[in-house]
């Protein structure tokens, strides 16, 4: 038995069968490149589910975490810390003006935006408590978020759901309004679905949305765990709309995670500074959340996105890929839509595929297939032009052969 065979087997004895492994393991990485440990080369075209948005190991990654790493990992939320201010300054700087609760993952930001809401909520109706999201989104995987999201694969076996959770389907304004009731607290939405096959939300549809919440003094939360810190080509996704004025649609609650951590463990949770301040001391906290080393890592991810001007690469790299993809005559009869922004990127195929990832593999190209039959592409943001079309005609093979 090979290495990697043998370790594999004692993988499977000591890990929980949750996740559909394949039989690889990997080693090392560089940039967009993973060498698995027999010593063969991927092209990273998924970036660790979108966490490795700089890519492996970038230089200056390394240098921001080995630093705090010899000064601080952690004391506790007892006390300030600087890389926990400035992380929150840059939010201030990219998004906007607002605080910022840390925490390790997606699903613990929304659980915090959502406990916000209801803060909100109650102090106008005591009885304003509940949330409306949408049909085939993904929030998460607490008790709560399999409740909040919108597909039912994802809670079989775990009911009952935590109360207060309604789904409608994506774009249509009129059933949003409909589902709303005097206990709606919040609105929470994907700007891109992400698990739900790269699904987009209109330009129109978020401001019809945010008009909806102003209305009825809804707060209004976008989950950007996945299209947080220029995924989709802007710092932050809700920056694609606009209303009729010019003006960006902003949420009153931005969630954050994968990303912001540039592949270690930072969740998000920020708020619109008023809203933000009904977290008074003892409602809510996580222990490690904000932890030093994790912090400046998280600190660096937005130094580097500007000084590498990666917002520019994530939109032109996108855009060129969709066309690309598009227009590919082999390609043509084999899918039915290829649709998304930045680089994040979905190929609806016809049919479901048999063991996609794997043909990926073998081809030397890491992809992800999610909602069945939606092949997803978000490579690092810093992927080179080069390696990103090598990697475009690996993955138009393998959905060709
Ligand atoms: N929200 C969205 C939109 C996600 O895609 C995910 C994970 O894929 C989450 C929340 C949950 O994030 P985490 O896995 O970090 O808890």
């Amino acid at each position: 038995m090979s290495d990697m065979a043998a370790l594999i087997e004692r993988g499977k004895n000591v890990l929980v069968g949750n996740y559909a492994r394949v039989p690889i393991v990997m080693a090392r990485g560089e940039g967009a490149l993973l060498w698995d440990a027999n010593g063969k080369r991927y092209i990273d075209l998924f970036a660790g589910f979108g966490g490795a948005i700089l890519g492996h190991c970038h230089p200056a990654l390394i240098e921001a975490a080995t630093q705090q790493a010899k000064k601080l990992w952690h004391v506790g939320n007892t006390f300030y810390t600087e890389p926990q201010i400035e992380v929150a300054q840059r939010l201030n700087k990219t998004a906007f003006t607002g605080q910022a609760f840390f925490c390790h993952s997606g699903l613990e930001a929304n659980e915090a935006a959502v406990k916000l809401s209801r803060l909100r909520g109650r102090a106008s109706n005591p009885k304003r408590w509940k949330a409306i999201t949408l049909a085939k989104s993904f929030h998460g995987r607490s008790l709560a978020m399999i409740s909040a999201t919108g597909n039912p694969k994802i809670k079989a076996g775990f009911d009952p759901e935590v109360p207060g959770f309604k789904h409608v389907e994506i774009g249509d304004i009129k059933a949003l309004e409909a589902a709303i009731e005097p206990e709606t607290a919040a609105i929470m939405m994907e700007p891109v679905q992400g698990e739900g096959g790269v699904n987009l939300l209109s330009p129109e549809y978020a401001a019809q949305v945010r008009d909806l919440c102003d209305r009825h003094g809804i707060t209004l939360i976008f989950d950007e765990v996945w299209t947080g810190c220029g995924r989709t080509g802007r710092w932050f996704a809700h920056q694609h709309f606009r209303r009729a004025n010019g003006s960006i649609v902003e949420p009153d609650i931005m969630t954050l995670g994968k990303a912001v951590g540039g592949g270690l463990p930072v969740g998000v949770m920020f708020a619109k500074t008023e809203l933000a301040k009904l977290l008074v001391p003892s409602t809510h906290g996580s222990t490690l959340g904000g932890n030093a080393i994790c912090m400046a890592a998280s600190r660096t991810v937005f130094d580097v996105v500007e000084r590498e001007n990666l917002l520019n690469n994530a939109a032109s790299l996108g855009e060129w890929a969709i066309s690309r993809l598009q227009n590919d005559p082999k390609l043509a009869p084999k899918i039915t839509n290829v649709r998304g922004r930045g680089l994040m990127i979905g190929i609806e195929l016809k049919d479901p595929p048999e063991k996609i990832v794997e043909k990926g593999l073998d081809r030397g190209v890491v992809l992800n297939l999610t909602a069945s039959k939606v092949i997803r592409l978000a490579p690092p943001i810093n992927i080179s032009r080069d390696l990103w079309e090598q990697g475009l005609d690996a993955v138009v093979a393998t959905l060709t052969a």
